[in-house]
C-alpha cells in the first residue's frame, strides 16, 4: 500500500481499521431493514462473543469506558471504596472509579512490562479497597495468576480492562476465559471494532440480566402488562449496525493476529539491524508471550523531546502516538492530591513512550519505512 514508484510514499497513521466489503454490505442491508438499534445482530454478537471466550456469559456495550463502570456498580464499588490500578493507562480506567463515587489508588508500572507491578500491589490494599483493576496495556497481560492469587488471600473481586487485549492469552488460555469481570472496548484503534462499543464478560455470580438493566434504564420489565424500573440504568446500549461491524470483525480476529504477530517480529528485526536497542530505544519485551500486539511501543532516550520526534516522523509521513500521559498528573487527579513524583516509573515511561504503526494491512516494507525513518530521526539528534 505504499510503494515507493519515486514519489512521496502515503502517510503512514499509527492505526487504521480494516472493514471488509462484506461487512460494509451487511450494513447497508441493517440501515436498509427497518430496525436498526438493538436487535437481533446485538443478540449474535453477544452469542459469538460467548462462543469465543468459552460459554461466558457476555453482554455488549456502547463503549469499553461504560462497560467498565457497570461492573463497577455490580460489584457494589461505591462512596467510601478504593480501586487499585495503574497510572498508565487511557483516563478512563480512573474516570470509572470516579464516575461510580469511589477512590482511584494507583501504583506505579513496572517499566520492562509497563503495565502495573503485580509485586507492589499488596502494600497498596487497604481496609476500603473492593476490587482490582489491572489494564493489560497494549494487549500484554498482566500477571494473572500472581493478581488472582492475591485476590484470593486478600477476598478482592477483580475487574480486567481488557480494552486492548482481544485475542491475548496468559498460559494459553484467552483473556477473559477465565477469572472475574474482563471489560473489552472495540473503539476503531482496537484489534477489533463495532465503531464504538465494548463487551463485559461476567463471572458466574453476575447476574447477566442485573448487566442488561444499567445498559438500559434500569428496566427489569417492560411488556404488555406493563413496566418496571429498579434501578438507576443509563443508556449503553448497542446499535445493530454496530453489532454487525463487530461480528464481522470477530470472524477475522485470527487473520489480524497472526498479522499483527508477524509485523512485530520484523520491528524487532529492523530495530536489531539499526541498533536501535544499543542506541538508547526501548523496546517492548520480546518475550511478549501471550500479547495480540495492540500496539508497538518504544521508549525514547530521556535527552529527546518526544513532540520533536513526533513532528519530524509526521514530516517523514510516519503517524505515531502517545498511549498514555500517566493519570495521576491531570489536573481533575491532582486536584484530589497526586502529585509528581508519586510513581516515577509510570512518570518516566509516560513521558517517553512512543506508539509506533501497527495495522493488519500494513506490510513488511511498512515496518522496515517506519525503522529507518525513526533511526533517521534519532540520527539528526544525536543518537
Ligand atoms: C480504549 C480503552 C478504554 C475505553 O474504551 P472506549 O471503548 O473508548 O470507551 C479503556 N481502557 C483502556 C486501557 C483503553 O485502551
Amino acid at each position: 500500500m505504499t510503494a515507493n514508484d519515486g514519489q512521496t510514499p502515503a502517510f503512514l497513521p499509527f492505526t487504521r481499521p480494516d472493514l471488509d466489503e462484506e461487512t460494509i454490505a451487511g450494513v447497508v442491508e441493517i440501515l436498509r431493514s427497518g430496525w436498526i438499534t438493538t436487535g437481533p445482530w446485538n443478540a449474535r454478537f453477544e452469542q459469538a462473543l460467548s462462543e469465543f471466550f468459552g460459554g461466558r456469559a457476555v453482554r455488549a456495550f456502547n463503549s469499553g469506558t461504560v462497560t467498565m463502570e457497570i461492573a463497577l456498580r455490580m460489584l457494589g464499588v461505591g462512596p467510601g471504596d478504593e480501586v487499585i490500578t495503574t497510572p498508565l493507562s487511557w483516563v478512563a480506567t480512573a474516570n470509572v472509579v470516579l464516575a461510580v463515587g469511589a477512590r482511584p489508588v494507583f501504583v506505579d508500572i513496572d517499566p520492562r512490562t509497563r503495565n502495573i507491578d503485580v509485586t507492589r500491589v499488596e502494600a497498596a490494599i487497604t481496609a476500603r479497597t473492593k476490587v482490582l483493576l489491572p489494564v493489560h496495556l497494549a494487549g500484554l497481560p498482566c500477571d494473572l495468576d500472581a493478581l488472582y492469587a492475591l485476590a484470593a488471600r486478600q477476598g478482592l473481586r477483580v475487574l480486567e480492562d481488557a480494552a486492548q487485549a482481544i485475542g491475548s492469552s496468559w498460559g494459553g488460555r484467552r483473556v477473559g476465559s477465565f477469572g472475574d469481570y474482563a471489560s473489552f472496548s472495540f473503539h476503531p484503534n482496537k484489534n477489533i471494532t463495532s465503531i464504538e462499543g465494548g463487551c463485559l464478560v461476567l463471572p458466574a455470580d453476575a447476574d447477566p440480566a442485573l448487566a442488561e438493566r444499567y445498559r438500559l434504564q434500569g428496566v427489569r420489565r417492560f411488556d404488555i402488562d406493563g413496566m418496571d424500573v429498579d434501578l438507576v440504568g443509563g443508556k449503553a446500549n448497542l446499535t445493530d449496525v454496530a453489532a454487525r461491524v463487530g461480528w464481522g470483525q470477530l470472524q477475522r480476529l485470527q487473520e489480524f493476529h497472526a498479522r499483527r504477530q508477524a509485523l512485530a517480529q520484523a520491528y524487532f528485526a529492523s530495530f536489531a539491524r539499526l541498533e536501535l536497542g544499543a542506541r538508547g530505544v526501548q523496546l517492548p519485551p520480546r518475550d511478549a508471550a501471550g500479547t495480540n500486539w495492540h500496539m508497538f511501543q518504544v521508549v525514547l532516550p530521556p535527552q529527546l523531546r518526544r513532540a520533536d520526534v513526533m513532528q519530524a516522523l509526521r514530516q517523514r509521513g510516519i503517524g505515531s502516538g502517545v498511549h498514555y500521559p500517566p493519570i495521576h498528573l491531570f489536573s481533575l487527579y491532582r486536584a484530589m492530591g497526586f502529585a509528581p513524583g508519586a510513581f516515577p516509573h509510570a512518570e518516566r515511561v509516560g513521558a517517553a513512550i512512543l506508539t509506533l504503526p501497527l495495522f493488519p494491512a500494513m506490510d513488511d516494507a511498512d515496518v522496515d519505512r517506519v525503522a529507518r525513518e525513526l533511526s533517521a530521526v534519532l540520527r539528526e539528534s544525536g543518537v
